[in-house]
């Protein structure tokens, strides 16, 4: 079982490196019409078993009117995927993820939110650098710290920004903003 685990972990950081160095290098670049609330449906139903084995309540609070953006399919998927990841494993059973949209100015903005362990201030500058882990994140909250780098090079190569306010011990928002013209 423990060979097993790390070849599982050993393989999941060689994917996430690939797909960093792809992302990064500006390979697939390819942009089409992506429509926001169905990849947040479909990553939140890829999370589902292990939201419910939390007993972690999901929210998803998308208005109707969201229209497509001009976005890498399968980059949008990476990035929500990490986003829910995180919350999902640095908040204690029980917990409540919730993830909210809108339309801004051409400009759309997504929130992830969770009820977690926060971070703490003075890691707060660095999470989004690769292999970075916050000092409060314990061992068995396994990860290698790539999964907000791989986030942020989505979002830059679709000219956008995300951020993060955090409180340990209450919670972290992360807010994410892409153009709808995909940049
Ligand atoms: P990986 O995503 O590569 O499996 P990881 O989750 O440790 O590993 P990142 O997703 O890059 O790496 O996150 C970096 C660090 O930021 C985490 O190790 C954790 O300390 C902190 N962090 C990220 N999201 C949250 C969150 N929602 N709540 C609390 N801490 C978080
Ligand atoms: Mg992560």
């Amino acid at each position: 079982r423990r060979v097993q685990v790390s070849v599982h972990n050993i393989t999941s950081l060689v994917d996430d490196l690939l797909d960093l160095g792809r992302i990064e290098a500006g390979f697939d670049t390819r942009k089409e019409p992506v429509q926001l609330d169905q990849i947040i449906h479909y990553s939140a139903d890829g999370l589902r078993k292990k939201l419910a084995e939390k007993g972690h309540h999901l929210q998803i609070n998308l208005p109707p009117s969201i229209p497509p953006i001009l976005a890498n399919p399968v980059q949008m998927r990476q990035m929500i995927d990490n986003m829910l990841d995180n919350s999902l494993k640095y908040t204690p059973a029980g917990g409540t993820i919730t993830i909210a949209g809108h339309v801004e100015q051409s400009q759309v903005i997504l929130q992830v939110a969770d009820n977690g362990i926060g971070i703490p201030a003075l890691d707060l500058p660095y999470i989004f650098d690769k292999f970075y882990r916050a000092s409060n994140a314990a061992p068995e909250m396994a990860g290698t710290g790539l999964g907000l780098s791989i986030v942020r090079s989505i979002v830059e190569s679709h000219r956008g920004r995300v951020w993060v306010d955090s409180t340990v011990g209450e919670g972290t928002i992360f807010t994410i903003v892409i153009p709808i013209s995909g940049g």
